[in-house]
């Protein structure tokens, strides 16, 4: 296939049907360092703006509608704006109410008591960002077990905060990079990293560096890292190892947290961690995230913690904000209340999702594999990763390795032309297709698959031209 020509042709007929979008990004470009504030969101040639968002699609200035499976970052869970939060909202703005107050929100109690009961832990605290929140979490381990070392999972992705920014998406037969100039002096050997759902070399990385250890963090479905569960036995291993080392396990919920259950992976699998870190859909569309954790470890960002050992989870204007608060707990009782509709129907269509794809690649002659497939304990995954392989390369998917190695995936396709293409297509995807979501209908699955298949075979035929 001459790819760059293809590239070049999806990228010409993009900015041909995006010329209010490409406006406003030139200027956005004179004003923002690269033209925004979240290099995810500025994809080649220049992102859409969208003008409004209902449910599962989106609308941009420019009139082009798409169905969408980003999906806010994969936090909505319901679709965009829900007519029920936007009436919970509404009625709150008109009793004056909503905006920045400083002044603690009555429902801050309602939310607390829904998340802590669901994931069985003892106390909570809100904050802003998942980034802020992991951080936190951090902190409170290194507090507690009064230890400088953090393990954490190759292509592990906790947010741009110090103790994580490493081993995340610079592949060099491995990850093991830092990802960011300005990190203290000397984090490069606080951060150990280890391989994702490998038990014999998260063996011998807490061996190696186990008495160092404040915390091992990691996703129980891993999202950066290309949409991959851990197994049970990993995590129970997980808990066991941190037991024994008398270090803190977190488990970055973020992503997991009320997207296959309300209790989140940890409670689909049985293993509790020490300490929980949620975001995304906990805000109900609103920015909010949390820790929640062991009573123990928790009490150490209260003022009265024993000195030495008090952590700074503290400050933030905007912490625990009452429109988030409110719209929080609003969605996070509908999910629960209606979990047993909600999780089944999108893991179903998940599941469709993912089998087809790969199916209608293999017809027309691409080695194509799907990640988000749940298992016998963690069904309803809505999430679906599509991982295009290169030629000799027929296995399934099992690691954050594969999927960013280059020799293995073909990146550039997944992110790049397979992007484009869908997007020419009306459907607005990332890592290859993104999240379901329970404002989308079974026609739109089925019309996205269309879509796929409508490109797979024009793709097929420009490989054979070329050969
Ligand atoms: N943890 C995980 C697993 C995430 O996926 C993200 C963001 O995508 C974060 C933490 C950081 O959260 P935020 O973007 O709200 O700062």
């Amino acid at each position: 296939m001459n790819r760059h020509r293809l590239l070049e042709e999806l990228a010409e007929s993009y900015k041909s049907k995006h010329k209010k979008s490409e406006e406003i990004f030139n200027r956005a470009s004179r004003l923002q360092v690269r033209g925004g504030s979240h290099n995810l969101r500025l994809f080649a040639p220049f992102p859409f703006y969208a003008a409004r968002y209902q449910g599962s699609r989106v609308v941009d200035v420019d009139g082009n509608e798409y169905v969408d499976f980003w999906q806010g970052h994969f936090a909505n869970v319901l679709g965009h704006n829900p007519q029920f939060i936007l009436d919970t909202l509404s009625a709150y703005y008109r009793e004056k109410q909503g905006l920045t107050t400083g002044i603690p929100s009555p429902h801050q109690s309602e939310l607390a008591e829904l998340i802590l009961t669901q994931i069985g832990a003892d106390k909570i605290r809100f904050t802003t960002s998942g980034t802020l929140a992991t951080m936190y979490a951090i902190m409170l381990a290194k507090a507690h077990t009064g230890r400088d070392m953090v393990l954490k999972i190759g292509g592990g992705w906790h947010g741009a905060q110090p103790y994580v920014l490493k081993g995340i998406f610079t592949y060099e037969k491995g990850f093991n990079q830092l990802e960011s100039a300005g990190l203290p002096p000397g984090v490069d050997s606080m951060i150990a990293i280890t391989r994702f759902n490998d038990e014999q070399d998260l063996e011998e990385t807490f061996q190696k560096f186990g008495e160092r250890l404040s915390c091992f963090i990691l996703e129980p479905f891993i999202g950066a890292g290309g949409f991959i569960f851990s197994t049970r036995s990993y995590l129970q291993r997980s808990k066991e190892l941190t037991k024994e080392y008398e270090a803190l396990l977190i488990f970055d919920e973020v992503i997991s947290g009320f997207r296959f259950h309300p209790g989140g992976v940890q409670a689909l699998y049985g293993v509790k961690p020490d300490l929980t870190v949620l975001g995304k859909a906990i805000g109900g569309g609103m920015p909010l995230s949390a820790v929640a954790g062991r009573e123990d470890v928790m009490a150490l960002c209260s003022p009265e913690a024993k000195a030495g050992k008090r952590v700074k989870f503290d400050g933030g204007t905007f912490s625990a904000h009452p429109a988030s608060i409110l719209a929080g707990a609003t969605y996070i009782r509908h999910l629960i209340e209606n979990s047993s509709r909600i999780y089944p129907e999108i893991g179903r269509l998940g599941e469709k999702v993912r089998t087809e794809i790969e199916a209608i690649f293999e017809s027309f002659g691409f080695s194509v594999r799907c990640t988000g497939y749940g298992s016998g304990i963690a069904k309803n995954s809505s999430l679906v990763g599509v991982q295009f392989l290169h030629p000799g390369y027929d296995r399934h998917i099992t690691s954050p390795e594969q999927v960013w190695d280059p020799d293995i995936c073909d990146v550039e396709m997944r992110e790049k032309m397979f992007k484009l293409a869908m997007l020419e297509e009306g459907f607005n995807i990332f890592h290859g297709y993104g999240s379901i979501s329970a404002a989308h209908t079974e026609q739109e699955i089925q019309d996205s698959l269309a879509a796929v298949e409508r490109i797979a075979r024009k793709w097929s035929q420009v490989n054979r031209r070329e050969a």
